[in-house]
């Protein structure tokens, strides 16, 4: 176990059903004017813009975020004199809603500290107060400390990334999910379950995100496939909310590992959402880690946690890795999760794919250092 560690999330979490209708009472103790983010449609959330209480202005993210949207989401924050952000959305909209917030407290402009294609400079004062409302249930965006912002000129996907980041506000309704549609619950509940597993195995990982992402896992297991087979099934909405939060969490203190380093790559470069590309690289990565551990490491704890995590997804005590890939591979097609080849990931992308995952940063995080020639093997498998 790494010690020492450092451990940072929101100020307060509010979790539950039907407790979005408590976003006014937030709103009013936070500030006096507020900028909403949404989604590319607004009128889902007409109820809860309706009775927001502070003068609102609503910014829809149509598209997803950039550097250029984060300063024209900033420019109609300024106009609108607010002085509070809220994001009502899925995993793009908290982002920019998180990036709008850090501007507004810090001045300058998103490519002053966008790690890898900007200066990355650092970020030293707060951000506005930003209250993050997720309407799906995958990336821990409410309670994450970086927004990623697409560079479509680097064909990159980069980050702002601070703990002083981390919405002052995560309102959590499990109730907003219930309206996802069955391929959105498919890659938002894979990648939350990817994001409890890379941080339990992670390098980075620490006593408190392991205890979070042991209960992730262990409510992955219990709702993804049933939250996909019926979205009004409350209780598996709630797990999966929950499995996000808690990624999210572990993720931010914890690291990932491959298969971020993989998929933020292939997102940059391919039309491909961010969860169907960690669901479809899950089990391969898996597979990759667990021989180069057996041959590399034969005693690593690592190794161990791979079991726990099988058990955790399964809820059979006794379950191997084995049975845990058997497991996350049949959920896969029962999820009907497609090839990334579906997206124009071709074979000759592979080489490329590799060698600029190798460098990535969620790449540190992984039990394990994996070749060029695994990581090649992993993304084919994955087409
Ligand atoms: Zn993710």
């Amino acid at each position: 176990m790494r010690m020492p560690f450092e451990f940072a999330t929101a100020g307060h979490i509010v979790v539950g059903g039907g407790r979005a209708a408590e976003l006014p009472e937030i709103l009013a103790g936070l500030g006096s004017r507020v900028l909403v983010c949404t989604g590319a449609n607004p009128a889902r959330h007409a109820g809860l813009l309706a009775g927001l209480g502070l003068p609102a202005a609503v910014f829809p993210v149509a598209a997803e975020p950039t550097a250029e949207l984060a300063r024209v989401g900033v420019a109609a924050a300024r106009e609108h004199g607010a002085d509070a952000v809220a994001a009502i959305g899925g995993g793009s909209v908290n982002d920019l809603g998180k990036a709008v917030a850090m501007l507004l407290g810090n001045g300058g402009d998103p490519l002053d500290y966008l790690e890898v294609v900007g200066a990355g400079r650092r970020i030293t004062r707060p951000a506005v107060p930003c209250v993050a409302v997720p309407t799906t249930a995958g990336t821990g965006a409410e309670v994450t400390a970086n927004a990623v912002l697409a560079s479509p000129a680097h064909r990159l996907k980069a980050s702002l990334r601070s703990p002083l980041m981390i919405p002052r506000v995560a309102l959590v309704d499990p109730q907003l999910t219930v309206s996802c549609p069955p391929p959105v619950t498919a890659a938002s509940g894979l990648d939350a379950l990817t994001q409890c597993l890379e941080p339990f195995v992670s390098t980075r990982a620490n006593p408190l995100t392991d205890g979070l992402a042991r209960e992730g896992l262990r409510r992955a297991g219990a709702g993804l496939r049933a939250a996909y087979a019926d979205g009004s099934d409350l209780a598996a909405r709630a797990d999966m909310s929950t499995c996000s939060l808690l990624g999210g969490i572990a993720l931010a203190n914890a690291k990932l590992g491959a298969v971020h380093g993989l998929a933020g790559v292939i997102g940059g470069t391919a039309d491909v959402p961010h969860g169907m590309a960690c669901a479809a690289l899950l089990a391969p990565v898996i597979d990759a880690n667990v021989r180069a551990l057996r041959s590399a490491r034969p005693g690593s704890p690592a190794l161990y946690r791979y079991t726990e995590a099988a058990r955790l997804l399964t809820g059979r005590p006794a379950a191997s890795i084995e049975d845990g890939l058997a497991w996350i591979r049949e959920t896969n097609t029962m999820l009907a999760v497609p090839g990334l080849g579906t997206f124009g990931v071709r074979p000759q992308d592979a080489d490329d794919v590799a060698a600029k995952a190798a460098g990535s940063s969620s790449m540190r995080g992984n039990p394990v250092a994996l070749s060029h020639g695994d990581l090649r093997a992993v993304l084919l498998q994955a087409l």
